[in-house]
């Protein structure tokens, strides 16, 4: 689970999720970012659904199905996402 890099208190995953558009702490309500290493491993992550669409076309899956089992991938993954979230400062150039 991400800690914040300001009052070093760790968020709970329903906390994590709750702000994962904004990373604001619940605790001191200071501004968080996704440190660099964390974001690489993160867009690892998003890649997933990705890699399935051509699995699925391999597979001849129909539309409606391909869309259902990415959306419950995307769910799965958001699921996932605090536990490899890395929260920083400040926001971290990528290299
Ligand atoms: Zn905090």
């Amino acid at each position: 689970m991400p800690t914040c890099q300001s009052c070093s208190k760790k968020w709970t995953w329903k906390q994590t999720i709750k702000t994962i558009f904004r990373f604001e702490c619940p605790y001191c309500a200071k501004r968080q970012y996704e440190s660099a290493s964390s974001r690489i491993r993160s867009g690892v992550f998003w890649l997933v659904p990705l890699v399935f669409l051509p699995i699925n076309a391999g597979f001849g899956f129909s539309v409606g199905l391909a869309l259902l089992i990415a959306v419950i991938l995307g769910f799965i993954i958001l699921g996932l996402y605090p536990f490899i979230l890395k929260l920083s400062n400040e926001e971290e150039p990528y290299w």
